[in-house]
């Protein structure tokens, strides 16, 4: 029995939950039910992160303390998880005592052993975004996600030695290929590491922002948002008890691709310097967008994604988002597209395929051996069935579930040169030697549906 430990990312309370977040939840849950399916030890965490300069604005906009507003917040993920049937395991908050007090004992460890340094930096600030942006990375003197004017910081801080990693990591990505996937991906981090690797701020002083966990050597700071943030995956399992013990060893993290960075590059160097073994691996997907924008806050309420199960169902919604993006590509998300997919794989192939061979079972009756000939049609595709099952788990490993569903050369696409099931249970060889029924009108009621 294998291990596997799947996180998703931390959703941030800024937002009540989006189909955005659904989209990852759902993949990642996907996922944990397939190899719970395959008789493996599965945990799978999801969480909110509740902290940050943004989540003190929006809670005294709404007349509310942070705590209060985080728990309104917190509670709607949980609810929207519940009722998209999602089979997570623990689900953390970063307000929490549990993540508390390791993301200060790993702060400690990190001070006590010269990894974290108090020093000044001045930079170009958005608020929006809650970092510094380099000269770089500047769009006409403006924040490039928020098109806002930044602002000029000068303060003291505390800073993490992520420059004296940079070597390292660089090593690590080109001896494990495999640690951030797609390739893609891996490349763009790469990428990133080109240019020099600055040392990470870890701090803001209280006296602009109270929200967050006090630095364990400085109370007059608190820990910025990445150290707090990225560490849950951690601080979940970390405690070791019975249920939780031996699974960090296993950890594989689910992501879109907005966040790469962080996981990418300061994850990794956090670890590495805090003496933790590092994750396995980082799986990055694409962005949704739905009318040609990004699924965000403004962007794909969650009530779409419940007016579509309710609609549709459950599985067909999954279905949809599973086999509809290329897993680390881009997709689009459309009422129209989903029914498409519904009628054309579900209804025709996938709902004809099940209909028939449960017809044909119910026609064989039960069987303690099969005496009929075994024809070179037959054999083809067991051949084919065997040939898909290998496809499928390499498909799953790889995150690429569209392809585990028969789409790019997959076991069921109409490109695939095997011989079609669906075909084959509707040959005259395969109900010749059935002895009582053979397809009739109710094999071949197809399902579809209109939008
Ligand atoms: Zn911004």
């Amino acid at each position: 029995m294998s291990t596997f430990y799947l996180t998703t990312p931390i959703y941030y309370v800024n937002a009540r939950p989006h189909l955005g977040h659904a989209c990852t939840t759902i993949m990642a849950d996907a996922m944990c039910r397939y190899r719970r399916l395959r008789g493996d030890r599965v945990y799978f965490l999801t969480g909110t992160d509740e902290h940050g300069e943004r989540i003190a604005q929006v809670a005294a906009a709404a007349g509310k303390s942070p705590q209060a507003y985080a728990d309104e917040i917190a509670g709607a993920f949980r609810e929207t998880w519940r009722r998209l049937g999602i089979t997570n395991d623990d689900f953390i908050r970063t307000t929490e005592p549990r993540h508390r007090k390791v993301v200060q004992e790993v702060l400690q460890r990190l001070y006590d052993a010269g990894e974290i340094y108090f020093g000044e930096y001045g930079g170009w600030y958005c608020f929006g975004c809650e970092r510094f942006y380099t000269e770089k990375e500047i769009v006409d003197g403006k924040c490039p996600d928020h098109q806002t004017a930044l602002t000029f910081i000068k303060e003291k801080n505390y800073f993490f030695k992520m420059s004296k990693y940079q070597a390292w990591l660089i090593k690590h990505l080109e001896d494990n290929p495999d640690f951030i996937q797609p390739d893609r991906y891996r490349n763009e981090v790469l990428g990133f590491l080109r240019e020099p690797l600055q040392d990470l701020s870890i701090s803001r002083p209280t006296s602009r922002l109270e929200w967050g966990i006090p630095l364990p050597f400085d109370d007059k700071y608190v820990t910025y948002v990445w150290f707090d943030a990225l560490l849950n995956y951690y601080s979940a399992v970390a405690s070791g008890g019975e249920k939780t013990s031996g699974l960090w060893e296993h950890v594989e993290h689910l992501i879109g691709k907005d966040i790469l960075k962080p996981h990418g590059v300061y994850w990794p160097t956090m670890l590495k310097a805090a003496g933790i073994p590092l994750y396995r691996h980082l799986h990055v997907h694409g962005y949704w967008s739905l009318g040609g924008s990004k699924m965000s806050k403004s962007v794909g309420n969650v009530v779409e994604a419940f007016q579509l199960t309710d609609k549709y169902g459950h599985d067909a919604f999954r279905y949809f988002l599973l086999r509809e993006m290329n897993f680390g590509l881009d997709a689009s998300f459309s009422e129209e597209a989903f029914v498409d997919r519904l009628n054309a794989d579900l209804a025709n192939d996938l709902g004809n395929l099940a209909s028939r061979a449960s017809t044909l079972i119910a026609a064989a009756g039960p069987v303690a051996t099969v005496t009929a000939p075994v024809e070179a049609a037959d054999r083809e595709i067991a051949t084919a069935a065997a040939e898909a099952r290998a496809v499928i788990e390499q498909a799953m490993e790889e995150f690429a579930f569209q392809k585990a569903l028969g789409g790019r050369s997959g076991p069921g696409s109409s490109a695939c040169s095997a011989p079609s099931p669906t075909r084959w249970a509707s040959s005259a060889s395969c109900w010749s030697r059935s002895s009582r029924t053979r397809p009739g009108r109710s094999a071949r009621r197809s399902g579809r549906v209109a939008p």
